[in-house]
C-alpha cells in the first residue's frame, strides 16, 4: 500500500510519516506541485490531504482530481477552522475528513475503511495456496501460522499476495520499497525476494522473465 501525504506542517509531516511507515509505503509531499508531479508518476492507494498548503488549496486540487477521473480515495486532514469553512457542506470529492487533532489510531483505522472500500473486499484477506494475509492486521500467515517479515519483505510480499497470481513488475516493487526518489536498485530488491524464498519456498515466488516476480500457490 502507497500513501501520498500532502502536508506542509514539517513536525506534523515528520510524527504522520514515521506512523505511517511502521504500516505502509508513505511518500511526504508538502506543496501542490509536487503532490501533482507524484501523482503523475504512481498509482497512490490512498491520499492525505492538507487544505492550507503554501502554493494554493487543496480543495481545489481535488476538485480538479476528480473532474480529471482520478478516484483514488482522498482523507483530508484539516484543524477544526479550515473544515468548518472549507469543507462542511461543499462537494469535495473527499471519501473521508478527520479534524486536527487526532489519535494516531483513529487515522490509521480511516485508512484501512478506505483501503477496504478501494479493494472492495468487506473482508481484507488475500491468499495464495497455503500463504494468506489479513490487511487489516498486517499479518502474514502460512498454513494459519504467523509468519514473521522485516519490513521490507513485507512490503513486497503484500503487493504480491494482493496481485493474486498475477505477476508484478519490478518498477511497482522497487517504487512500493524506495519510492520515487531513489534510483531503481534491482539488486536490493533481489535480495528481499532471496529472503522471501527462503522462508517460503524457493518455488512460491516465480521470476517473470523481463518483468517482474509473481506469487504461485504450491
Ligand atoms: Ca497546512
Amino acid at each position: 500500500m502507497y500513501l501520498l501525504l500532502v502536508e506542509d506542517d514539517l513536525n506534523l509531516g515528520k510524527a504522520l510519516t514515521k506512523l505511517l511507515n511502521t504500516h505502509y509505503r508513505v511518500h511526504w509531499v508538502r506543496d501542490l506541485e509536487s503532490a501533482r508531479s507524484h501523482l503523475k508518476a504512481a498509482d497512490y492507494d490512498v491520499i492525505l490531504l492538507d487544505l492550507g498548503l503554501p502554493d494554493g488549496d487543496g480543495v481545489g486540487w481535488l476538485r480538479s482530481l476528480r473532474a480529471a477521473n482520478c478516484n483514488t480515495p482522498v482523507l483530508i486532514v484539516t484543524a477544526r477552522d479550515a473544515l468548518d469553512d472549507r469543507v462542511r457542506g461543499l462537494d469535495t470529492g473527499a471519501d473521508d475528513y478527520l479534524v486536527k487533532p487526532f489519535e494516531p489510531e483513529e487515522l490509521l483505522a480511516r485508512i484501512r475503511v478506505l483501503l477496504r472500500r478501494k479493494s472492495g473486499r468487506a473482508q481484507p484477506k488475500f491468499s495464495v495456496g497455503n500463504l494468506s494475509f489479513d490487511a487489516e492486521s498486517h499479518q502474514f500467515y502460512l498454513d494459519g501460522q504467523p509468519v514473521s517479515l522485516t519490513p521490507k519483505e513485507h512490503q513486497i510480499l503484500a503487493v504480491l499476495i494482493q496481485a493474486g497470481e498475477k505477476p508484478v513488475s519490478r518498477e511497482r516493487l522497487s517504487q512500493q520499497l524506495y519510492g520515487l526518489d531513489q534510483g531503481v536498485d534491482s539488486n536490493t530488491l533481489e535480495v528481499h525476494i532471496h529472503g522471501l524464498r527462503k522462508l517460503l519456498g524457493k518455488e512460491r515466488i516465480e521470476t517473470v522473465r523481463g518483468f517482474g516476480y509473481k506469487l504461485v500457490a504450491p
